[in-house]
């Protein structure tokens, strides 16, 4: 049976209107849903007996249990069991600007970065909308919070799992349910092509970031094995069309890498790879975890790295960072409850 919470409104009201009520009742049920926060169909006082008859017949409440959770100042991380066994990480960070939440996707990644903890323990299968949903409700419920922008950056490859993705972000974002503003999701890949260009023709104005890591082909390829499949020029091309159509401005995803993406030559390469673009490059100091190589680049270089960029006329921040106390580098809390650490 499908999870109620995994149901657009869209398709609720065909629901109703092909079991021959009006279609207004399912507003009616997301705002028990998503504004009264009720678990049970029978809670829905103003609907009645025979409509809540048909609800049940045909769609279930499911959970998501909190197995563990770790925390800092300013962010909070939780690991989650699905109703298979399976887990995933959601990462809530205390902005000045509201609470940010960074959900996964999948469970496990089968995109191979180099660098990266999630795709450490391969991908299991893709997370039902539902069960991005709950991570929102899930830890809005346990510490009574308002969770008001998201980012889809957590484990998994957002556009390997792409219809369900853009489900939930239509149940999340309408007005009559959880009302998060489009403005304030993130969608971030490494880059698909093909579902880049897919997204480019999605009707909401949802952010996108591009986990780019490197100026080059050569660099590039050395870290993700997307890059085999869609080379640079290709992704940018369809990141120039993407912005060309949505006019909107993509964000560039870096991490610095000591002594592998962090040169004065990168960042000139990267410079003129983004010159012209309404795009703006966010500089990642590199979480480093115990099972992979990798170092983060000195403050100095980043430093260096971010004026070059800057002088070149390319917007650029350097990332906050949060969370490396509390294992929240991506994948880390899930990879060490797997393995028993
Ligand atoms: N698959 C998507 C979203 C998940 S990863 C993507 O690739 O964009 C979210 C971001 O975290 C990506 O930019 C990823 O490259 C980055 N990331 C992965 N491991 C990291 C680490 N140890 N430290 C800092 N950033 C990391």
């Amino acid at each position: 049976m499908r999870s109620i919470y995994g149901i657009s409104l869209k398709e609720l009201e065909t629901f109703f209107v092909g079991n021959g009520y009006k279609k207004f009742k399912a507003k009616q049920v997301y705002d028990w849903l998503y504004k009264k926060r009720v678990k049970s169909f029978n809670e829905m006082y103003n609907v009645s007996k025979s409509v809540i008859e048909l609800l049940e017949e045909n769609f279930c409440f499911n959970d998501l249990e909190i197995l563990a959770k770790n925390e800092d100042i300013d962010v909070k991380k939780y690991l989650f069991g699905l109703s298979d066994n399976n887990k995933v990480e959601a990462v809530l960070m205390y902005h000045d600007y509201g609470n940010s939440l960074c959900i996964s996707t999948q469970v496990g990644c089968n995109m191979g970065c180099a660098f990266c903890e999630s795709g450490r323990l391969k991908k299991v299968r893709n997370l039902e909308s539902h069960e991005m949903v709950l991570q929102i409700l899930k830890i809005e419920e346990d510490i009574n919070v308002r969770i008001s922008h998201v980012v889809l950056m957590g484990i998994g490859e957002p556009f390997d799992n792409y219809d369900n993705v853009i489900n939930f972000i239509n149940i999340i974002n309408d007005n009559n349910g959880i009302a998060l503003g489009s403005r304030h999701i993130t969608v971030s890949t490494c880059g698909v092509v093909p579902k880049i260009k897919e997204f480019t023709n999605y009707d909401k104005q949802v952010n996108l970031a591009i986990s780019l890591h490197a100026p080059n082909n050569e660099i590039r390829d050395k870290l993700m094995n997307i890059n085999k499949a869609y080379k640079i020029e290709e992704l940018m091309d369809s990141i120039k069309d993407y912005i060309k159509v949505t006019n909107r401005r993509v964000t560039f995803e870096y991490i610095m890498l000591q002594g592998i993406n962090d040169t004065k030559d990168c960042a000139i390469e990267l410079s003129n790879l983004l010159k012209g673009m309404n795009c703006y490059v966010n500089l990642i100091p590199y979480n480093e975890t115990s099972h992979i190589e990798f170092k983060k680049s000195s403050q100095k270089t980043i430093l260096e790295f971010y004026d070059i960029l800057k002088k070149n006329n390319i917007n650029v921040t350097i990332r906050r960072e949060f969370g490396s106390k509390v294992s929240a580098a991506c994948g880390q809390l899930r990879a060490n409850f797997e393995e028993g650490l």
